[in-house]
């Protein structure tokens, strides 16, 4: 189905992300026939760039991501493109912006339709979101807002940047975006625990012991030394990706598949997240920072990080609720650069229990997020020789050839946006109880730093701290990605 007219402004159109993945993500709605002939996209930042430059950045950027790419197809689909210089703090030029929007809106026929894109540094997020309001930016007919991550810095900004956002889009037209919500296997997790009686029925307290997740990096924080220090794993992934995870695998099922409906699980679910004390974040949180390995730094003798810096490159915790379907179930996570390898997965470990087979292991499910798409059952078998038990894995993988049809996130999501559909977006009821839990263990850290309590040192190219093994409430539990 082809969505609906509408002229899209992105602000910063000349940055990173607006050229690795969203004009990439447009050109191949474009080319699958899923956006209609009526669109416009202007492009802001503040270089002087003309429309002809703006377009050969956009063919550059289809070019470099994009596959099999009909020389055509890419011309007509660049000449949609319009370039606007804008600073976003001045406020005399939204009124160009404005102007240019009518233009194309006519142009095009667009029904006054807009989509906001604010793929900008986040310190920008509520001028943006001001401006647009008081320079009455607002087409006629639906408005919507894209607002990439972080949605603030913790529960207090965020709360007054969608105080900022609320004066111009309700709740329903703000589309806050998490890529990971994109991706494949996420994707597969409601279908996977509600359309297999083989999963739901078993996916309570009484057969699940433990569910890991973990989001590892292979590389260190590179250039971006200054950005990251004053963000940290915690803020830069807990607080969207993994808490998201965790939310679509602990949310009780939802009345339907709706948008509406899937929110309102999630939200039942959330609030019943235990946001942890002092000394349960002493107990069961692990925050470190990677030592040198041979061609890289250690991350404080990184380029714009502050020496005495405490500032974690990895965390692992623990999160509990005492609503939905896994109420008192550990639920633990961990995320780190410099790890071994890269790899997203999650894995849900059975309690072991077998009146006959005393020595019957756990079973595991593990669901592989990255670098590829599978699931692995860990099941007990019969040793060939002898009377014991063997750990037999049944897999099921996507195929190379099924990789490749998968989507890129931002190209689902941002048809999600064109379509009016948010299941795959975070209402900000959600990211309201992510911040209260984060900023808990932010709080419990600055105590400690105070108390010159400082990360624990890891070894690169491994799995990181080794407190990270004592997190678990059973001591027979251990991570079974190791
Ligand atoms: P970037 O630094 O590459 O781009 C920033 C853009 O903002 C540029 O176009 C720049 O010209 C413009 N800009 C800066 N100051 C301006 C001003 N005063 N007025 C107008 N334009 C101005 O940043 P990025 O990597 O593209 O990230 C953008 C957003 O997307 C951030 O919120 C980031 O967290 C998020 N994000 C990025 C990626 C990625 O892969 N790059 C992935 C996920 C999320």
């Amino acid at each position: 189905m082809k969505n609906i007219p509408n002229v899209m402004i992105i602000f910063g159109g000349s940055g990173d992300l607006a050229h690795r993945k969203l004009y990439p993500a447009l050109f191949n709605l474009y080319r699958k026939g899923l956006i209609a002939d009526n669109f416009a996209v202007i492009a802001t930042a503040r270089r002087p760039w003309s429309h002809d430059f703006l377009r050969g950045q956009v063919k550059n950027a289809v070019n470099e991501t994009c596959e099999q790419i009909d020389a055509a197809d890419l011309d007509r689909f660049a000449t949609h493109f319009y370039y606007q210089s804008h600073d976003v703090t001045h406020v005399d030029h939204y009124i160009a912006l404005k102007q240019l929007a009518q233009k194309l809106d006519e142009k095009y026929d667009c029904h006054g339709n807009r989509i906001f894109y604010m793929a900008m540094a986040p310190s920008f997020f509520g001028t943006i979101a001001t401006h647009i309001n008081d320079q009455k930016l607002l087409g006629t007919g639906f408005n919507r807002l894209i607002v990439e991550k972080p949605f603030g810095r913790d529960y207090e900004t965020a709360e007054k940047l969608n105080q900022e956002i609320g004066a111009s889009f309700d709740e329903k037209s703000v589309y806050r975006i998490d890529h990971y919500l994109g991706k494949e296997m996420i994707q597969n997790i409601l279908p996977l625990r509600f359309a297999n009686p083989l999963l739901k029925n078993i996916w309570n307290a009484e057969y699940i012991k433990n569910i890991q997740v973990t989001l590892a990096e292979k590389i260190g924080v590179g250039t971006r030394g200054g950005y990251y220090d004053n963000s940290g794993a915690l803020r830069d992934m807990v607080q969207n990706h993994i808490f998201q995870i965790i939310t679509l695998l602990a949310m009780p099922a939802p009345k339907n598949l709706t948008s509406d409906a899937i929110h309102e699980a999630k939200q039942r679910l959330l609030q019943g997240l235990q946001i942890p004390s002092y000394d349960e974040v002493s107990k069961s949180v692990v925050r470190g920072q990677y030592l040198a390995s041979e061609h890289e730094p250690a991350y404080i003798n990184v380029d714009q990080v502050a020496p005495d810096s405490c500032t974690e490159t990895y965390v692992a915790g623990k999160v509990k609720f005492t609503t939905g379907p896994l109420a008192g179930v550990p639920i633990y996570f961990r995320t780190g650069k410099k790890m071994l390898e890269k790899k997203s997965r999650i894995d849900i470990v059975l309690k072991a229990g077998s009146d006959l087979y005393e020595k019957a292991n756990e079973n595991v499910i593990t669901i592989e997020i990255d670098p590829v798409s599978k699931i692995v059952l860990r099941l007990n078998g019969k040793e060939i020789v002898g009377t014991g038990l063997r750990i037999e894995d049944l897999s099921y993988a996507f195929n190379a050839e099924e990789m490749h049809q998968v989507p890129d996130g931002y190209e689902r999501l941002l048809n999600d946006v064109f379509m009016a559909d948010r299941t795959n977006f975070t209402h900000w009821m959600e990211l309201a109880q992510y911040w209260r839990y984060i900023d808990a263990i932010e709080a419990a850290w600055r105590k400690q730093n105070s108390m010159a309590i400082k990360p624990d040192q890891y070894l690169p190219n491994a799995f990181g701290p080794n407190a990270a093994d004592n997190i678990f409430e059973n001591a027979d539990s251990y991570w079974i990605y190791r």
